[in-house]
């Protein structure tokens, strides 16, 4: 073990090298030495050996964390034998499929299990209110699900005729390729060509599925919807997504949740903020003003002189929080104080004496020169009327 050379000097790249830079330093080595390209030079078979090995390692994120930290010996009790590296679990079939996918000619090493697989993933979108999303909501969704065959049961065969083992591999779904002996005890295998991996072929496919064992139908799918949830955030339902391959299980549903705009309500995280309008007297005087919140209306103690743009805060009264819906956010609630456009004739005899009394100049009738002019100011006037209180 001692000679072993340093991974990142057989590849020949830095010790910060990238994936990319580790893929094509090996790919240019495993080129130069693949044995097929130097056949009987044992030399190159080293070579090629050990920058397979040092790409192996390196290109696993886990096994070069564990090398730059304890070099050769992180590998050392893994069973590798007398100074030999254990390539047993390694899957060569990525990395060959991967730096050889062409290399190699037709489809050469590729992802190579007949295990059972994991379905992938659907996606589905959900529109819901935005008091929906406060409190959480069930709602119904169809989706197009492939579903069990009925025709033929899943199988894939025809009624009345059955698959066969595949006689190419056996039953297995792989198959040796001949890259195997230049590895020791490397397993490198490929996918069998005839049965795609199953392990099984159909000689007289099912019309009704086209030998897939399976057919598209639409279901509908209850979809819980969680207190809190935010527009984009996704709720994830088990096992209702493609099916799985060779017996694994199905991928989920993941069901992203569109909150539409709420007219007065703006959400951030688990806060409110919305305007309510005040009149200039409760805005001057103080008093109870009405405000609409998610819980309905509440009542507020306005202090006397409140600014325009005041804003209040009403405690729990935001979103409930997606882990305990037991704890909201805050709803802050600007207040503006509205200027008011309509007066009577009694108001506006009322607001002019009020402005006599706080020390301002209106005089005259309505139909002075000096008035008319007083009135295109009058939402300044009373603007500084407020800041003056
Ligand atoms: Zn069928
Ligand atoms: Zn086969």
């Amino acid at each position: 073990m001692a000679d072993k050379r340093d991974y990142y000097e057989v590849l020949g790249v830095s010790k910060t090298a990238s994936d990319s830079e580790l893929k094509s330093a090996y790919r240019k080595l495993a080129k130069k030495y693949h044995p097929d390209m130097n056949p009987g030079d044992a030399e190159a078979e080293k070579k090629f050996k050990e920058a397979s090995e040092a790409y192996a390692i390196l290109s696993d994120p886990d096994k070069r964390r564990q090398y730059d930290q304890f070099g050769h010996a992180a590998f050392e009790n893994g069973g590798g034998g007398a100074g030999g590296f254990d390539f047993s679990g390694m899957d060569f079939g990525d990395i060959f499929g991967d730096i050889f996918g062409s290399f190699f000619g037709g489809g050469g090493a590729s992802r190579a299990s007949n295990g059972p697989m994991r379905g992938a993933n659907l996606r589905a979108a959900v529109h819901i209110s935005f008091e929906e999303a406060a409190f959480g909501c069930e709602k119904q969704i169809e989706i197009v699900l492939k579903e069990e065959c009925a025709n033929c049961h899943g199988t894939g065969a025809k009624p009345g005729t059955s698959k066969r083992t595949c006689s190419k591999c056996g039953g297995k779904g792989r198959v040796m390729v001949t890259q195997q002996s230049l590895f020791g005890m490397v397993q490198n295998v490929t996918t069998c060509p005839d049965c795609h991996g199953t392990g099984e072929v159909i000689d007289t496919p099912c019309p009704d599925c086209n030998g897939t064992g399976y057919v598209p139908r639409k279901k509908k799918i209850a979809v819980s919807i969680p207190a809190g949830i935010d527009n984009g955030q996704s709720v994830r339902i088990r096992e209702k997504g493609e099916p799985g391959r060779n017996g694994g299980p199905r991928g989920d549903l993941l069901v992203e949740v569109i909150v539409s705009n709420h007219p007065t309500f703006h959400r951030r995280d688990y806060d409110i903020y919305s305007e309510a309008p005040i009149s200039f007297a409760q805005a001057a005087l103080g008093g109870e003003v009405i405000i609409e919140t998610l819980d309905g209306k509440v009542s507020y103690e306005v202090k006397p002189g409140t600014q325009t743009n005041t804003q209040i805060r009403l405690k729990g009264k935001g979103i409930p929080s997606l882990r305990n819906k037991a704890v909201r956010g805050d709803h802050y609630v600007t207040l503006i104080v509205q200027v008011p456009t309509s007066l009577s004739k009694d108001a506006k005899e009322a607001l002019r004496k009020y402005d006599e009394l706080t020390g301002n100049t209106t005089v005259g009738g309505p139909k002075s020169v000096k008035a008319e002019k007083k009135r295109k100011g009058f939402a300044d006037k009373i603007k500084d009327a407020i800041d003056d209180l």
